[in-house]
């Protein structure tokens, strides 16, 4: 599934093509996706030039300036959504929801498991921000507001284990389940360890280590940007150099321990009981 760091590769890989580019085109095969894609959209967009493209947490947000106004497209990935270039008059395969045409080349939407998302919002490009998905999602890690100081603030009224509060959208976007387990084993963190039971110090590094974990991820990614846009072949998420995730039973990069597989609120929790505490 993407996390954030591939949708942050996502955008940086489709934005310098639709930058200042005119959507000639909507073509939508399968409209029934999470949630419909919205019926008169197809006719309405084109015409559009694009202004930016921006996330916000794994929502992807085409912000768009037509002779009607402004509005943004909100995208989501869900569990298998790719957005990539293709060219003009591609036939499209079986997958392949959507299409919008530019001038050289078309963006195309697939999704083999529809749970992915396309929904349009009229208004300026910081009202699109007050829709419904987009305004309960939390704090962005990237930014400047994530500091050690507000995740000690955010974790002291959390009494249940840090992972799965870590992976709280409603508190922090994009620390999905390998950045979670990831992130706590760069700490030195037991996933198990109650929230709000974690001291400055070690949150400090915790909040440096989920900024790393992500931004390596991201600098991964950038560099298979071309296949992430231009591929028809496998999605290709790329994977970081896992310490702990998907490594039950080896033994740990750090210690002599063997790195554990736990449930934790439905989701599997790697980590090292030797170096996490
Ligand atoms: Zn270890």
């Amino acid at each position: 599934m993407p996390e954030l760091p591939e949708v942050e590769v996502c955008r940086r890989g489709i934005e310098p093509a639709l930058l200042g580019q005119e959507i000639l085109a909507m073509t939508v095969r399968q409209a029934r996706l999470r949630q419909p894609v919205p019926a008169d959209l197809a006719h309405g967009l084109p015409g559009s030039v694009v202004r930016a493209v921006r996330r916000r947490g794994k929502y992807l947000l085409i912000d768009c300036l037509s002779a009607e106004g402004e509005g943004s497209l909100i995208v989501h990935l869900g569990m298998s959504g790719r957005l990539r270039f293709a060219p003009l008059g591609a036939p499209p395969q079986k997958h392949d929801h959507i299409d919008w045409q530019f001038a050289t080349q078309l963006l195309r939407f697939t999704d083999p498991r529809r749970f992915g998302l396309v929904l349009w919002q009229a208004g300026t490009a910081q009202s699109v921000l007050s829709h419904p998905l987009l305004a309960v999602q939390g704090i962005e890690p990237l930014s400047p507001e994530f500091t050690a100081a507000w995740l000690h603030d955010a974790l002291a009224r959390r009494n249940g284990p840090i992972k799965p509060v870590l992976m709280d959208s409603h508190l922090l976007v994009g620390v999905g389940n390998i950045y979670a387990s990831e992130s706590l084993y760069r700490a030195g963190i037991s996933p198990l360890r109650a929230a709000s039971r974690i001291s400055f110090t070690r949150i400090e590094t915790l909040a440096a280590a989920i900024v790393a974990t992500l931004s390596e991820a991201i600098a991964a990614g950038g560099s298979s940007i071309r296949d992430y846009v231009h591929s028809d072949g496998s999605p290709g998420w790329f994977q970081i150099q896992a310490g702990v995730y998907d490594r039950a039973g080896q033994i740990c990069r750090r210690c002599n321990n063997t790195v554990r597989q736990i449930r934790q609120a439905g989701r599997s929790t790697f980590y090292c009981p030797g170096c996490q505490r």
